[in-house]
């Protein structure tokens, strides 16, 4: 079975004067293994798409099987605990809590996840020696580059090992240089087996995935599987 299912989904935000459809009838199965790119202008629905599929957010209409489960029917606290289970996150913006250093940062989804403080330690120093942020470890977000941000955004996302791994423009605020830096490290992840779900406006970006879906006004108007992948 996929690894998500979105079954025919409706999604409408409730506003003042009128309503917004920000989603229409949107049907999409993600395999495991797979890297999706979602692209397609401004507004046409792509974060309420990721968020959905990453159990931030729900329908108003539809279905979404997570492992063959309906989460659509499960309470948010269950939903909650399979987020934080199986679900990275990677944003333009970063996220990076400001008072927090480096290795605070990257710590964070362990504790959530209540992993004891040894084992915590072990994770947090393997992956910031993967991603060569370790000499950066006692500094605070806002004291490195946004290279570095999105570099420390990425292990954070990764120390928990989820299986899927969400990234929203996670080459948006970055040079040409150091978005290939973060493009190729999401590759090497998807290599591994991770499944990943970006969204992107950069052709350069969605060059790495293995299939591209538009969206145009809610809903899907083409798939495209990259040649040779
Ligand atoms: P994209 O990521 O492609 O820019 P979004 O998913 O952010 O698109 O938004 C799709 C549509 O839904 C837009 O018209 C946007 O203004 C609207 N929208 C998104 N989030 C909200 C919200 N929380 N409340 C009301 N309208 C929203
Ligand atoms: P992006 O294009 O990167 O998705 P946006 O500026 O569209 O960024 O959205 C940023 C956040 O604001 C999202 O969480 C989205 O849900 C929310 N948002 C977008 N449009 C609206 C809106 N019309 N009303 C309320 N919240 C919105």
């Amino acid at each position: 079975a996929p690894l998500i299912q979105l079954l025919n989904i409706n999604k409408a935000y409730k506003n003042v004067d009128d309503d917004t459809q920000a989603l229409h009838h949107v049907t999409m199965n993600i395999h495991e293994g797979e890297f999706v790119c979602i692209m397609g202008p401004s507004g046409c629905g792509k974060s309420t798409l990721l968020n959905i599929a990453g159990l931030l957010d729900l329908p108003t209409e539809g279905e979404v099987l997570f492992k063959g489960e309906n989460v659509v029917k499960i309470s948010s606290r269950k939903r909650a605990q399979l987020r934080r289970d199986y679900v990275g996150f990677v944003f333009q913006s970063f996220n990076l809590i400001d008072d927090l250093t480096v290795y605070e940062n990257i710590e964070l989804p362990l504790i959530y996840q209540q992993i004891p403080p040894n084992e915590r330690k072990l994770r947090v120093e393997k992956i910031m020696d993967q991603l060569q942020i370790s000499h950066k470890k006692r500094v605070f977000p806002n004291q490195i580059s946004g290279g570095l941000q999105q570099r420390v955004a990425v292990a954070r996302a990764l120390v928990s090992n989820p299986q899927l791994i969400l990234a929203d423009e996670p080459t948006g605020n970055l040079d040409s240089e150091r978005g290939r830096e973060v493009m190729e490290l999401l590759q090497m992840l998807n290599e591994m087996g991770t499944t990943i779900l970006m969204v992107t406006h950069s052709t350069a970006a969605s060059d790495y995935a293995s299939r591209v879906v538009h969206l145009f006004d809610g809903q899907i108007v083409t798939e495209n599987l990259h040649k040779g992948r």
